[in-house]
């Protein structure tokens, strides 16, 4: 490997961890990156190079790598109590302290959360809850879960299921009884001809289908982003949760967000379903909830879900399920100074959502002017979360054949000229983090640009 020597950093990675979701011919090919700082929206590697993270770490470190206001919540909480969980009548107070703050920020009067470790866990608890919800209401035959084609929920083996990734066959997964529903990209799934509107009807159209095909009464929720992310950020067609929310509501499933990316500013709307004017059922949120400064998730319950699963709980004497570290109490001293620094402001500083409104003129028009690149088919994005896809021909979409996909080529480029983005599909995805300056998005454009020429 290029940047492996006996004993490097490098090949001790190689030699000792795995790497997951992975191409393992690139990284066998080209090395490793080996990180051990950061600054702003910038990593370090061991060698001392900075790489700008127009990928927010995983879409979470949306605050930078050194915010002082997250390492001193922590370090402070860490001091008086460095653990604890919310089980068998106890908690901690900073766990208190962040459902109010989470219900108070959530579109929901009233409500509860439920704290895991991950996104995953907070999607595998949902359809826990809704399992034993609806077994608990006498209607054990409602444990179906609806999500669509490419959306991605998680890894653990509810929400591999729940996810319409067909890499997930690996697995034998999805498991029976999650049924996914077309992905909503109108550019790749629309007909030629074909409205925007009539493409949106026609998917409305697939889902009373499905639903009368599977039977309502067998069908427990809806689960999908608002904008998908790992799927590749896809946008859905205008008027698409107008349409599609009617049907749902009229067969009694239940509506969850999965607001894990989305959440807390992404799309520059507090929540991705506020922006595109619904209230579900419940909002699965993770990652921006702690800035990426905690490992953290919750299942946050409006108040009708929140009350149908508190009496069914009283009626056996317990909801049966949760995580050692569930609600722990640095998770969620992180989670309250995050949810200040991104929606209040804090220690003087502006929120950081007002940034996320001030830089998505500038990061659409980047996008929208490297999509006049010949090999670039579609620009799409929601507040700063973009993608670019690659296409061989862009009259005819036809996308490049080969092994190493060209986002892959083109994420690659990146990373040599010390840019750091996602390939995905035939798409190259920017999520950068909230705190980025003008200077540093127009780094980030020419970085881009610059290796989209030494590709093509
Ligand atoms: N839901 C969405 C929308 C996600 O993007 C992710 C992770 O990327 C998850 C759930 C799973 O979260 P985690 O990786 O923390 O398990």
């Amino acid at each position: 490997m290029p940047n492996e020597t006996a004993n490097s950093w490098e090949s001790r990675a190689a030699a000792s961890s795995f790497y997951g979701f992975t191409d393992l011919p690139t990284v066998a090919e080209r090395g490793t990156v080996v990180v051990s700082g950061g600054h702003g929206p910038y990593v370090t590697d061991v060698h001392g190079r900075d790489y700008l993270d127009a990928n927010s770490g995983l879409w979470n470190m949306v605050a930078g790598f050194d915010h002082p206001g997250l390492t001193r919540a922590a370090q402070e909480q860490y001091e008086r109590l460095p653990g604890y969980h919310a089980f068998f009548g106890r908690m901690s107070d900073r766990t208190v302290e962040l459902s109010e703050k989470l219900i108070e920020v959530s579109p929901y009067e009233s409500g509860r959360v439920f704290y895991t470790n991950s996104g995953s866990e907070a999607n595998d608890t949902l359809v826990k809850m809704l399992w034993f919800l609806n077994a608990q209401e006498g209607r054990p035959e409602r444990r179906k879960i609806l999500t669509r084609i490419n959306g991605y929920h998680g890894v653990t083996v509810a929400s591999a299921s729940m996810t319409g990734k067909p890499y997930n066959s690996v697995f034998g997964l999805p498991l029976p009884g999650f049924v996914h529903l077309s992905c909503p990209h109108y550019w790749r799934e629309g007909r030629p001809g074909e409205s925007e509107a009539d493409y949106v009807a026609r998917l409305a159209q697939e889902l009373e289908e499905v639903i009368a095909r599977e039977g309502a009464e067998t069908i427990a929720a809806f689960v999908a982003e608002p904008v998908m992310g790992a799927g590749g950020c896809i946008v859905p067609p205008e008027g698409y949760f107008d349409a599609i929310l009617p049907i749902l509501r009229a067969h009694d499933i239940a509506v969850v967000s999965d607001e894990v990316i989305c959440g807390f500013g992404r799309t520059g709307a507090r929540w991705g379903c506020e922006g595109y004017g619904f209230t579900p059922d419940a909002i699965i949120s993770s990652k921006n909830l702690t800035a990426g400064y905690f490992p953290m998730g919750a299942v946050i319950l409006g108040p009708e879900m929140a009350d149908r699963l508190h009496r069914a709980s009283e009626a056996i004497e317990e909801f049966p399920h949760g995580f050692t570290a569930s609600g722990h109490p640095v998770g969620c001293a992180v989670a309250l100074k995050a949810i200040e620094v991104i929606l209040d402001g804090a220690d003087g500083e502006p929120p950081l959502i007002d940034n996320v409104r001030h830089l998505i003129p500038a990061f659409e028009a980047g996008l929208a002017r490297l999509a006049e690149h010949p090999h670039i088919g579609e620009w799409r994005g929601r507040g700063l979360m973009g993608a670019l896809e690659a296409v061989a021909d862009k009259a005819e979409k036809r996308p490049f054949p080969g092994h190493l996909s060209v986002s892959e080529r083109i994420a690659n480029a990146c990373t040599d000229a010390g840019l750091i983005c996602r390939p995905l599909g035939q798409s190259v995805v920017l999520c950068p983090p909230f705190i980025m300056t003008d200077a540093q998005m127009q780094e980030m454009f020419d970085k881009l640009e610059g290796a989209l020429d030494r590709v093509f």
